[in-house]
């Protein structure tokens, strides 16, 4: 199972795309208690693609956008329970000003700078790309959405001197042109928040997002939702 978050703060009741540390909290502690094991993207596949494989209960944490929330109130909660994550970043909104249309606090709802992306990289959490601009890599042209795809894997080696291997396509769009180019500048894997009719593979791999509306009983039926999902079906290489 992999989990997609977005923020982690204590200050948005009714935000979609915030869960209070204390939840996120009692969201860990339920999958510890249900014996899940915290592995990393890559342990995730590799365990997922091996054959015969019987591990139902590996869970990988991810989060998208890259909101500074994830170092000041995400990362701590990573480190205490010692479970990897992945960041991806949608690299043009690393360090601007700005902050998205839906929030107002220029300090509170902004993205992470580079040197902090560096340092959490540095104390081991991963960062994947989520394109350059957060478009909708089927509208726009290939040679833009392969710049999206290329640019952004480019520069986040060039920022942190790690490789950003894995890839997250905004908003889950996608289609077999789209995956090529992915596939095509070098990634290993891609993720997409879970759609119904899409075969999963390594660059289709599905999530289950965890959002601030959902209470603690919607997640729990999410998480056995996903948990019989992939009971039923394995993961192919191709
Ligand atoms: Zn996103």
């Amino acid at each position: 199972m992999i989990l997609a978050y977005h923020r982690i703060n204590p200050w948005y009741e009714n935000d979609a795309l915030t869960v209070r540390p204390e939840d996120f909290e009692r969201q860990i502690k339920y999958l510890q208690k249900k014996g899940y094991k915290f592995v990393s993207l890559k342990e995730y596949i590799a365990i997922k693609t091996e054959k015969g494989q019987r591990q139902h209960k590996i869970c990988c944490f991810t989060f998208d956008d890259g909101f500074a929330d994830n170092l000041w109130f995400a990362a701590p909660i990573l480190e205490k329970y010692k479970i990897p994550a992945v960041i991806f970043i949608a690299v043009m909104f690393i360090g601007i000003k700005q902050v998205l249309p839906r929030y107002k606090d220029t300090e509170k709802d902004r993205f992470l700078r580079w040197e902090e992306v560096k340092k959490m990289a540095d104390s081991g959490i991963l960062f994947g790309s989520h394109a350059l601009t957060h478009p909708r890599l089927t509208q726009i042209d290939d040679s833009q959405a392969y710049n999206e795809i290329i640019k952004s894997k480019e520069i986040i080696k060039e920022k942190i001197g790690k490789e950003a291997e894995y890839f997250c396509y905004p908003f889950g769009d996608i289609n077999q042109n789209i995956i090529s180019l992915v596939k095509k500048a070098g990634y290993k894997a891609a993720v997409l928040t879970y759609k119904k009719n899409i075969p999963e593979n390594l660059f289709t791999l599905r999530r289950t997002g965890i959002y601030g509306k959902n209470n603690f009983f919607i997640y729990r039926i999410k998480i056995w939702r996903t948990y019989l999902r992939e009971k039923k079906s394995g993961l192919s290489l191709d």
